[in-house]
C-alpha cells in the first residue's frame, strides 16, 4: 500500500511536471495566440502528489527514529519496520512484532513492528509519557524485545527477561525523563510480565535469579 502511495505520489509529481514542461515547449497556439498555463491541473496534481506523500514520509520518518532506538539496544546498526496499512490490512498473525531468523537459525538485523503498536510508540514519544496507557507501555517493551531477539537471544523468555531489564533504557531514548522511564519498566514488570503466556516467562527471571544481569534500569532494581 505505501509503495502504491508512493507511486501515485510520484506519478502525479511527474504528470504536473509534464503539464507544465509541455506550456513551456508549445506556449503559443496555432494562430499564434498565447496559451493559458494549465494552472488547475498543475495544482491538482501537485497538491495530490504532496498528499500522498506525507504518510509515506512520516512513517518514514518514525522508522528512523526507532531504528536509532533499537540500534543502540542491540549494539549496532538494524533497522525498524513500521507496518503499512496495507501490510496492516492483509495481516493475520497476532504477534506484535517479529524478527525473521535466516537459515543458519541467525536472526536478521531488522524488525517489523505492527502497525498498532508503531501507532502506541508514536503516541507515547508524541508526549504521552507520564501516564501511558497499557497499549503505549506494550508497544515500547516490543521494540526493546525485537531488539532482543536481533541482538542474538532466540528463545522468548530470555528475549523477554533481558528486555524487562532495558525498558527503561528504551523509553528514555523515547523521550522519557529519568523517573517516566523507570515507570514504564515497573508497570511492565508488575503488570503485563506475569500474564505473559508459557514460554515467555521463566523463574530464572528475578531479581537475583540465572537471567537477573544487575543492571541499574532493572525493574527490580528499584522496586
Ligand atoms: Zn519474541
Amino acid at each position: 500500500m505505501i509503495s502504491v502511495l508512493s507511486a501515485t505520489s510520484g506519478a502525479a509529481v511527474l504528470g504536473a511536471a509534464a503539464l507544465s514542461g509541455r506550456w513551456l515547449l508549445h506556449q503559443r497556439e496555432e494562430l499564434g495566440r498565447p496559451r493559458p498555463f494549465p494552472r488547475i491541473s498543475v495544482a491538482l496534481l501537485a497538491v495530490l502528489g504532496i498528499a500522498l506523500a506525507v504518510p509515506v514520509v512520516r512513517r518514514h520518518h518514525e522508522e528512523d527514529r526507532l531504528s536509532r532506538v533499537a540500534s543502540r539496544l542491540v549494539g549496532h546498526r538494524v533497522k525498524v519496520h513500521c507496518q503499512s496499512l496495507g501490510q496492516a490490512l492483509t495481516d493475520v498473525g497476532s504477534e506484535l512484532g517479529y524478527v525473521k531468523y535466516g537459515e543458519d537459525g541467525v536472526p536478521e538485523q531488522q524488525t517489523t513492528i505492527k502497525r498498532d503498536p508503531c501507532g502506541e510508540l508514536r503516541k507515547y514519544y508524541g508526549g504521552n509519557r507520564h501516564r501511558p496507557t497499557t497499549d503505549e507501555i506494550i508497544a515500547v517493551h516490543v521494540l526493546t524485545h525485537e531488539s532482543m531477539h536481533m541482538r542474538g537471544l532466540v528463545q522468548e523468555d530470555m528475549a523477554e527477561c533481558a528486555a524487562v531489564q532495558r525498558d527503561e533504557e528504551t523509553a528514555e531514548m523515547l523521550g522519557a525523563t529519568p523517573g517516566e522511564a523507570a515507570m514504564l519498566a515497573r508497570l511492565y514488570w508488575g503488570t503485563v510480565y506475569p500474564d505473559m503466556p508459557e514460554g515467555y516467562t521463566t523463574p530464572d527471571c528475578r531479581p537475583g535469579g540465572a537471567l537477573d544481569e544487575h543492571l541499574v534500569t532493572s525493574p527490580w532494581v528499584r522496586a
